[in-house]
Parts: structure tokens; C-alpha cells; sequence
């Protein structure tokens, strides 16, 4: 599944939020969070992204792994 990662923190230019066919991201604190189980891995946000924050997990460098469990808390937690 799609990752925003720690390019987006801080910066937050959403350009994910509108492109995305299902709705799935949504604002946190510092940074935008992908639904993994809404999203449909149509990469729409990868591409939109102007400062190339978002991956596919299987992409994503060794320090940005993090960034998959701090998704996972963040919709487990609302
Ligand atoms: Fe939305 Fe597509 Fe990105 Fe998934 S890959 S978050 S469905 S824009």
C-alpha cells in the first residue's frame, strides 16, 4: 500500500487529498495519513505529491519504514 512519508511533515500541500478517487487521506498533527484499508494503490498521490513524500511500502527507504506504523496509529487511534 501508498506511505506519505517524512517529506510531508511540515509541508502538508495536500495535493494528495485532492486527487485521491477514494477519499482516503486525511490531515494529522504534522503530516497527511493514507487509509491503508480504503486505498485502492492507484499511485494518484505519488505522482501529485510536489515534494515526493508518498510510496509504495515496498519502495520506501530503510529510515522512512516508520512512517507505515505511524499511519497505523494514527487511524487505529481515532
Ligand atoms: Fe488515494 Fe490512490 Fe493514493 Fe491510495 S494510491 S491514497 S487511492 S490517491
Amino acid at each position: 500500500s501508498y506511505i506519505i512519508a517524512s517529506a510531508c511533515i511540515d509541508e502538508k500541500a495536500a495535493d494528495c487529498v485532492d486527487v485521491c478517487p477514494v477519499d482516503c487521506i486525511a490531515e494529522g498533527p504534522d503530516q497527511y495519513f493514507i487509509d491503508t484499508d480504503i486505498c485502492i494503490e492507484c499511485g494518484a498521490c505519488e505522482v501529485a505529491c510536489p515534494v515526493g513524500a508518498v510510496y509504495y511500502d515496498t519502495d520506501l527507504p530503510e529510515d522512512e519504514k516508520p512512517y507505515i506504523a505511524k499511519a497505523e496509529n494514527f487511524y487505529k487511534s481515532r
